[in-house]
């Protein structure tokens, strides 16, 4: 009897739509809010190729004006295909923020390929407005974060690639650099001597005082 009825709500959960999943190839996790729900995208592992998102169905109910409510039942591809929608909006063509839907959780290897371009191309390009707003202002706070992950996906490194708050000034020429750094990459005076030794990047102190 309990057996039984374990089933049935068992069967009742599985739903009537299959459940579609959205596949992500980007190590960034995306937010969606829906006037539904809230979905969260989780972002692959680093050793990971992609992640999914399974989504269901789901009912949701709306206020027909006369104190009466409609429910209606959306099916997991219309749900799945609205959030990539969304995380689509605003994004050039041949780019996006890696994700697709999948039907069922294991993607092509072409499906895979092409998200991992379109993805690169978006990073291109959100570097290349975060360079122009660099040359702009040389304001790092200008600067989103999603721009300098977008850099460091791509192995680049720039000056607005690092924020602000931890940067210090150089005594030579007042410009910022890293911390931690043995020489300015502006005027090139020495701010760590003995990291400056070490790296070949001046004579040794006691090497000087011989000659
Ligand atoms: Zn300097």
């Amino acid at each position: 009897m309990r057996a039984q009825k374990e089933a049935t709500i068992a069967g009742q959960s599985e739903g009537r739509w299959h459940p579609v999943f959205i596949v992500n190839v980007c190590e960034e996790s995306w937010d969606v809010e829906q006037a539904y729900a809230h979905y969260t995208v989780p972002g692959r592992k680093p050793k990971e190729r992609f992640a999914t998102l399974k989504v269901t169905e789901r009912q949701i109910s709306s206020d027909t004006g006369d104190n009466h409510l409609r429910y209606d039942m959306l099916t997991p591809r219309e749900i799945a295909e609205d959030i990539i929608r969304q995380l689509s909006q605003e994004i050039g063509p041949d780019m996006g923020r890696g994700v697709f839907l999948s039907q069922n959780g294991k993607p092509t290897e072409d499906e895979l390929a092409g998200a991992e371009t379109r993805l690169v191309n978006w990073y291109k390009q959100l570097v290349e407005e975060a360079n122009n707003e660099w040359e702009r202002s040389r304001n790092s706070r200008m600067i989103f974060d999603l721009q300098r992950r977008a850099a460091r996906s791509l192995g680049q490194e720039f000056e607005w690639c690092f924020d602000a708050k931890k940067l210090a000034d150089c005594p030579g020429c007042g410009g910022k650099v890293k911390p931690n750094v043995a020489k300015c990459a502006h005027c090139g005076a020495i701010l760590d001597r003995k990291r400056a030794e070490e790296l070949g990047l001046i004579e040794k102190a006691k090497k000087a005082a011989e000659g």
